[in-house]
């Protein structure tokens, strides 16, 4: 498996993935935040075919790219249920907010918990992850042992909850009871900042970990 990381987004500083099977050429993108010139440039420079757009959620800047990226490609646009409407709807996907109307094509394919998405000889797992949005959803290779987290966790981080969706201790528990009980050495890939390991969060983690903020408070 390959991967290339793009943060395309300056003021969001959003990471976007582009994913691909050397061997088959089969490729998918996770959540392309902005430029699709940039991404299709890079698809034709290693001469992929782009199967899907993943949107691990719906918020605005992991989902700007999404449009263009269809229409040039006919990749199919893939993400949760619970949040599929904020793929056209400026208020729910946060970008009415920044007076941008960021507003994806409708989704293709809808994943819940436990479904597999597959683009050649590799496999992801959906797992739903909600608490920073209702439909967040966290993406794993058992096979490349990494996972793709989106905003649901981030090196020593996790994503809001105060916003449209959020709620702390349902992020919290899908931190705990859906990710933590994944492998140790899974390398996290997040949808911002750099990537990291279950093994550190679950340790290091200031808000899941062991070692908690309320721990270095508490007298
Ligand atoms: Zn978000
Ligand atoms: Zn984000």
């Amino acid at each position: 498996m390959r991967i290339k990381r793009f943060i395309l987004l300056e003021e969001f500083q959003t990471n976007t993935y582009l994913v691909w099977d050397e061997r088959t050429k089969y490729s998918i993108i996770i959540d392309p935040a902005d430029k699709a010139n940039v991404i299709i440039e890079n698809i034709k420079e290693e001469n992929l075919c782009l199967k899907y757009i993943i949107n691990t959620h719906g918020h605005a800047d992991h989902i700007g790219a999404n449009a263009e990226l269809k229409e040039k490609t006919n990749a199919k646009i893939i993400i949760h249920p619970e949040d599929k409407d904020m793929l056209i709807d400026p208020q729910k996907n946060l970008s009415a907010f920044f007076d941008q109307n960021i507003v994806s094509a409708p989704a293709d394919m809808l994943v819940n918990d436990k479904e597999i998405i597959t683009f050649g000889s590799y496999e992801l797992e959906v797992i739903h992850t909600p608490g920073h949005t209702k439909g967040g959803i966290s993406l794993y290779c058992k096979d490349a042992n990494l996972l793709f987290t989106g905003d649901t966790l981030f090196f020593e981080g996790i994503g809001r909850t105060d916003i449209y969706g959020g709620n702390f201790n349902v992020l919290k528990n899908s931190i705990i009871e859906k990710l933590f009980s994944l492998p140790e050495n899974t390398i996290v890939y997040p949808g911002h900042g750099a990537k990291t390991f279950i093994k550190h969060e679950k340790k290091y983690n200031p808000y899941v970990g062991l070692l908690k903020m309320t721990d270095y408070l508490s007298p």
